[in-house]
């Protein structure tokens, strides 16, 4: 995996130009797939879908999702409630893990990424987070270097917790941490103060789990320079593989929307301040020894590949494993029903789950897209009735100075590019839809 070869051109960004691009920005990757809905065939069951399949050698991905969380952050409209698992909740998991790998699909594939996430997975207690883990290698043949990933909130994990799981195979660690700054931690609604934060992730990384990384939430309402800068001190302090930033969006329901809805409309000035938060993370990200991995990710090289999403957009299956979780098998699009009570039902046959199918060319430009999120435009991926009109596209977004060619057929984007990159993904995608 290759990190974005991005031409900045030693540290300095280019100044925001009223000039948009694009009128709004478009923050999610769920925004750059949209394109591709005309692809969407219609419903099926799973067990229609995948008989007479054999499974290819192509690496896939497990994502477990665990729907609870003990407190709900103020920007929060996830697929989450609010308390902790039940140990009935692992028994339920591990009777999926039986029932999916008595489909020959399912049990035959490799797995080389796991992927915890939720709601807050660590609200899990230690033996469950154990025998859950068992099961796994029980159920599913794991790659050797198995990348195993554990979503955390600080307050939900102490020593004891981590050190039992990283011994039975969790190798990857993201805290959710949001921001070190203490008014921005009241106004999300996070637990605990910037030093507390500090002093929980310095004990984890004692603990020698090279791979440990965080989010980082920018451009909440009324973040002063101040307040970023003391972010991204606290990131140079602590030795992070990685850590993830997200402009924060305010959703419709969540408990901010209430008092600050007006913070999620996009004007040129709101989006210079955007602009202007964004590109001082990524210098400073780069002064620090980070790389951009993908739109939402710097990493430090060699420390954290995050396998699980690089097999997502290269379009390896994601087979998906709890209440609310989602994926995607063989070109079927999945989600599992989020309540409990609907969830246990649907393990008494799960070949009658319903998914979404699709039609060609959707697996090529997902990872078309995919590639993109990676910071690369491969035009050669997609079908050649698009090529003249996605090139001439491309050249036009160089003048702009969101793209850069690479001299053989490919683009890289630039920090420019990358902040605009959803809208990218689903100009280019939407482009080559028009012309199949
Ligand atoms: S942001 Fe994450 S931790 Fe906070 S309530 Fe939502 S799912 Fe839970």
């Amino acid at each position: 995996m290759t990190t974005i070869a991005t031409d900045m051109p030693g540290l300095s960004m280019p100044a925001f130009s009223e000039d948009l691009p694009y009128p709004r920005r478009k923050r999610s990757h769920h925004d750059a797939i949209m394109p591709l809905q005309p692809l969407c065939e219609g419903t099926a069951t799973l067990g229609e879908h995948l008989l007479n399949r054999t499974a290819d050698s192509r690496p896939r991905a497990i994502y477990l999702h665990i729907p609870f969380c003990r407190r709900i952050c103020h920007f929060c409209n996830m697929r989450r409630m609010k308390g902790s698992p039940e140990s009935r909740y692992a028994d339920l998991l591990i009777r999926e893990m039986e029932a999916v790998t008595r489909i020959p699909y399912v049990r035959d594939g490799i797995y080389g990424a796991v992927y915890f996430g939720g709601g807050t997975p660590s609200t899990l207690s230690t033996p469950d987070l154990q025998r859950i883990l068992q099961a796994l290698r029980t159920h599913f043949q794991l790659t050797d270097d198995v990348e195993i990933t554990l979503e955390s909130s600080l307050s939900d994990l102490d020593e004891d917790k981590l050190r039992a799981v990283m011994a039975e195979g969790i190798n990857r660690l993201s805290l959710g941490v949001q921001t070190f700054h203490d008014r921005g931690r009241r106004l999300l609604g996070r637990l605990g103060d910037g030093e507390w934060v500090k002093a929980h992730i310095r004990r984890f990384r004692a603990l020698g789990l090279d791979n440990l990384g965080m989010d980082l939430i920018y451009h909440y309402p009324m973040q002063s320079d101040g307040e970023l800068a003391h972010d991204l001190a606290a990131i140079a302090e602590l030795d992070l593989a990685g850590f993830s930033l997200y402009s924060l969006m305010i959703r419709e329901k969540s408990r901010l929307a209430h008092e600050h809805m007006a913070h999620a409309t996009q004007t040129p000035q709101t989006l210079a301040r955007e602009w202007q938060l964004f590109s001082r993370i990524l210098e400073a990200g780069q002064r620090q020894g980070f790389e951009s991995l993908e739109l939402t990710k710097m990493v430090r090289p060699g420390r954290d590949r995050y396998r699980y999403v690089a097999l997502r957009y290269q379009g390896g299956d994601t087979l998906p494993l709890g209440a609310g979780a989602g994926g995607r098998l063989a070109g079927m699009m999945l989600m599992n029903p989020l309540s409990l009570e609907a969830y246990a039902q649907s393990l008494e046959r799960v070949t009658d789950r319903e998914g979404m199918t699709t039609r060609p060319p959707y697996d090529a430009l997902y990872r078309f897209i995919g590639a993109i999120q990676f910071g690369h435009v491969t035009p050669g991926t997609v079908p050649e009735a698009a090529h003249a009109d996605l090139l001439a596209r491309c050249e036009q977004r160089v003048d702009q100075a969101l793209l850069t060619p690479l001299g053989d057929g490919r683009y890289s984007l630039t920090p420019k590019g990358i902040f605009w990159g959803n809208n990218l993904a689903a100009e280019l995608a939407g482009c080559v839809m028009e012309q199949l």
